[in-house]
């Protein structure tokens, strides 16, 4: 273990009900490296609004988020866990940073291209949104970044930033690295996209088993294997990766055999995946049970969390604002008016 541990900030849009396509693309990951890294977990709710949103949910949806988060293992004596706008100083090198950001560089990003493309009259948030994300790591001069692969290309504009603001104030910022977790991509029950709560195709991570059932019960499979007695291909079907992810190395190779060979249907291999992906959340569905009857703790948690990232974040400004020559008591005249 190194004495100064390296440190990692990731954060989490406050969408309310997390589900498994978040547990195992961000979640399950921040639990492990909790041990081994210094680390900052932040609920973005200042990215959350470049999307259109009701205010009056927002307070729910950031608090279950952080419920949700502390049911599933992550630990604040082990990291700093807090909501973004509770720091306001993330706002404020997001700003800075927009006089060393091209124009050309946001309107290149494929993720602000994709949403864009999809909305009749787009916001300036949604351009604006990788300089925030470069603002929320380079507050805390994290050295890694762990992000699915979605957004590698947001990682290496803040790389570019840090790069640009260092060059014409001096070295400063770190250029931090991406950490692309082990899961790439967690497809929905559709079979189709991206697991995501505005597609519907997500199981919930504190969905009973029954919601849970009803769900995989109708996911989608491999669409070729029409009857029971035909074999399937595993390969193409979604249950089977979900198999892979929640599943023993037992159950994996009695799906794939079962499938190949039409040993087994479709219903007995989503009961199987139900049955495993029901075990290994139970602990977290308890768990927040637990936390929704305590919510003063999430509370303290989440202001504890904030206390702390404000002194680092105010450090930072401070050093920023000398060496951009924000700060006109640095004059030698001034205090001499008297
Ligand atoms: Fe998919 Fe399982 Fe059906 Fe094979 S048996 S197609 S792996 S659900």
């Amino acid at each position: 273990m190194p004495e100064t541990k390296s440190r990692i900030f990731s954060g989490i849009q406050p969408s309310g009900e997390l589900h498994i396509g978040n547990y195992l693309g961000a979640i399950k990951n921040w639990v492990g490296l909790q041990d081994q890294y210094e680390c900052f977990f932040c609920i973005v709710d200042l990215h959350a609004i470049t999307q259109p949103f009701e205010a009056s949910e927002m307070p729910a949806r950031i608090f279950d988020v952080a419920l949700t988060l502390l049911a599933a293992g992550i630990d604040p004596d082990k990291c700093t866990l807090f909501v973004q706008s509770d720091v306001p100083e993330h706002s404020e090198l997001a700003w800075v940073f927009t006089s060393v950001t091209p124009l050309g560089e946001l309107e290149r990003m494929t993720q602000y291209k994709d949403k864009a493309a999809r909305q009749e009259s787009v916001l300036t948030g949604l351009l604006m949104y990788p300089v925030l994300q470069a603002a929320d790591i380079l507050l805390y001069h994290a050295h890694l970044v762990p992000v699915g692969e979605d957004q590698v290309q947001h990682i290496e504009l803040t790389r570019e930033i840090a790069r640009k603001w260092n060059a014409r104030y001096g070295e400063y910022f770190p250029e931090p690295e991406a950490l692309v977790g082990p899961v790439r991509r967690v497809l929905g029950l559709d079979g189709q996209a991206k697991m995501s709560k505005s597609l519907g195709n997500t199981i919930g991570l504190l969905e009973s088993p029954e919601e849970i059932w009803e769900k995989i019960r109708v996911a989608l499979t491999d669409p070729q294997r029409k009857r029971r007695k035909d074999p399937g291909n595993p390969n193409v079907c979604n249950v089977f990766s979900l198999h892979r992810h929640f599943s023993s190395a037992d159950d994996v190779a009695w799906a794939e055999q079962g499938c190949v060979s039409a040993a087994i249907g479709c219903i007995d291999c989503k009961r199987r995946l139900a049955g495993n992906i029901v075990k290994e959340l139970e602990p977290i569905r308890v768990r927040a049970a637990e936390l929704r009857s305590e919510p003063e703790y999430v509370f303290e948690v989440l202001a504890a969390g904030a206390e702390r990232c404000r002194a680092i974040a105010g450090r930072t400004m401070g050093e920023v604002r000398d060496r951009m020559g924000l700060r006109v008591s640095a004059l030698p005249a001034a205090g001499k008016h008297d």
